[in-house]
C-alpha cells in the first residue's frame, strides 16, 4: 500500500530545547493527505537515544510541557520546549498509557501495580481500578475520559508477560477493556473479544470508539487491526467491525483529528486514516512509533513516541483530546 514519497533531504539544525530538525518523509496515499501537512514543518526529534521505550505521550497545556512513560526505565519523563527533558516520576510503577479527566487530572496505567490511576491537583495518588470480580487486573496500557467523566481502559498482559516492564505474573483475567463510571466508580467490561487491547480514542462526537488490537506484538500470526464500536446510551459498546489494518507493524496509540479522521501509530511511522478507514497517508519515523499525542496551542502539533526517541510535527489538523 504506498504512494509518493517526498521530503527527507536528511539535512539537520538545531532546536530549541536540544531538538534535532529532519525534513520529514511522507508517504501520500490520497490527495487529501496533501492538505493535512504543511510543507515547510519539520520533524523535529525532542530528544534521542537516551530512553529504552517510550509510550504514552499527554500534553499539558497549561503547564506547557509533555509527559510521556519510559517503561522499562521506570520513569515518567517531561518535556518543555525550553528545558528539554527531565524525570518527572521515577518511580512510576512501570506506568504505560496517560491521559487528562476533564479536571486537568493525570490519569495513568501502570503495569507495575497492575491499576489505573488519578494524580490529584495536590499530588496525591488516587486509585481508579485495580481488580475486577475480585482477580487483579492484568497491566493497564492505555486509558481515554469521554466527556460525561468516565473512564476507558485496556488491559493487555503485556506488563506481566516478562520482567522487561513490569512484573512477570500470573494472569487472572482475560485482556478485556473496562469502564469506570464517573458516579460510583462502578467497573464493567465493555468489550471482552480482544485478544490484546491497547489504544483507544473517542470519535469527535464521542458516538465511536475505536480500539486496537495488537495480539501481533508477539505472535505475528495474531490480530493487528483498530475495531470501531457504536458507544450505546453513553456507556456500553456495540458492533466492534474491524476499521482499518495498518500495513506495517502495529496500531499501538491512536487520537482522532477534529474531522474524524484516525491517526494511528505504526512500524514506520504514523498514518492516517479517513473516517471510512482509508489510509491516507503515512509521516515516515526513522524508528517504530508506539503512541502519539496531539499538543500544543491550537492541538496542532503531533508528539509521537518511538522506541528511544521523541518527536514532533506540525500538522495542518487539531486534535480532539480534551484538555
Ligand atoms: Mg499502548
Amino acid at each position: 500500500m504506498g504512494g509518493l514519497v517526498f521530503g527527507g533531504s536528511g539535512s539537520a539544525t538545531g532546536g530549541a530545547g536540544g531538538s534535532r530538525l529532519v525534513r520529514p518523509e511522507y508517504e501520500v496515499c490520497s490527495s487529501t493527505f496533501n492538505r493535512y501537512v504543511i510543507g515547510n514543518a519539520h520533524l523535529k526529534i525532542l530528544a534521542e537515544n537516551c530512553f529504552e521505550w517510550v509510550e504514552g505521550p499527554v500534553w499539558m497545556g497549561d503547564a506547557g510541557c509533555l509527559l510521556f512513560s519510559d517503561i522499562p526505565n521506570n520513569r515518567i519523563c517531561r518535556w518543555t520546549e525550553e528545558t528539554g527533558v527531565s524525570t518527572y516520576r521515577c518511580p512510576s510503577n512501570y506506568a504505560n498509557g496517560h491521559t487528562r479527566d476533564r479536571q486537568g487530572r493525570l490519569i495513568s496505567c501502570e503495569h507495575g501495580t497492575r491499576r489505573v490511576t488519578r494524580t490529584e491537583h495536590d499530588g496525591s495518588i488516587t486509585v481508579v481500578a485495580d481488580q475486577f470480580e475480585g482477580r487483579k487486573l492484568n497491566s493497564p496500557n492505555d486509558v481515554v475520559v469521554k466527556s460525561d467523566g468516565s473512564i476507558w481502559f485496556t488491559d493487555p498482559h503485556y506488563g506481566i508477560a516478562t520482567d522487561y516492564e513490569g512484573y512477570r505474573s500470573e494472569q487472572e483475567l482475560s485482556c478485556n477493556v473496562y469502564r469506570v463510571d464517573p458516579t460510583d466508580g462502578a467497573m464493567e467490561a465493555v468489550a471482552t473479544d480482544f485478544q490484546c487491547p491497547n489504544g483507544l480514542a473517542f470519535s469527535p462526537d464521542e458516538s465511536l470508539l475505536y480500539i486496537s488490537d495488537t495480539g501481533a506484538a508477539y505472535d505475528p500470526s495474531a490480530e493487528r487491526h483498530i475495531r470501531v464500536f457504536d458507544v450505546v446510551d453513553g456507556c456500553s459498546l456495540r458492533r466492534g467491525d474491524v476499521f482499518h489494518k495498518v500495513d506495517v507493524g502495529v496500531s499501538d496509540g491512536i487520537r482522532l483529528d477534529s474531522d474524524g479522521n484516525v491517526w494511528s501509530s505504526a512500524g514506520d511511522g504514523v498514518h492516517c486514516i479517513s473516517p471510512q478507514g482509508k489510509l491516507l497517508g503515512k509521516i515516515l519515523v526513522p524508528e517504530k512509533v508506539s503512541n502519539l499525542c496531539f499538543g500544543g496551542r491550537a492541538k496542532h502539533v503531533l508528539f509521537m513516541t518511538g522506541f528511544t526517541s521523541v518527536y514532533s510535527i506540525v500538522v495542518n489538523r487539531s486534535g480532539v483530546q480534551w484538555p
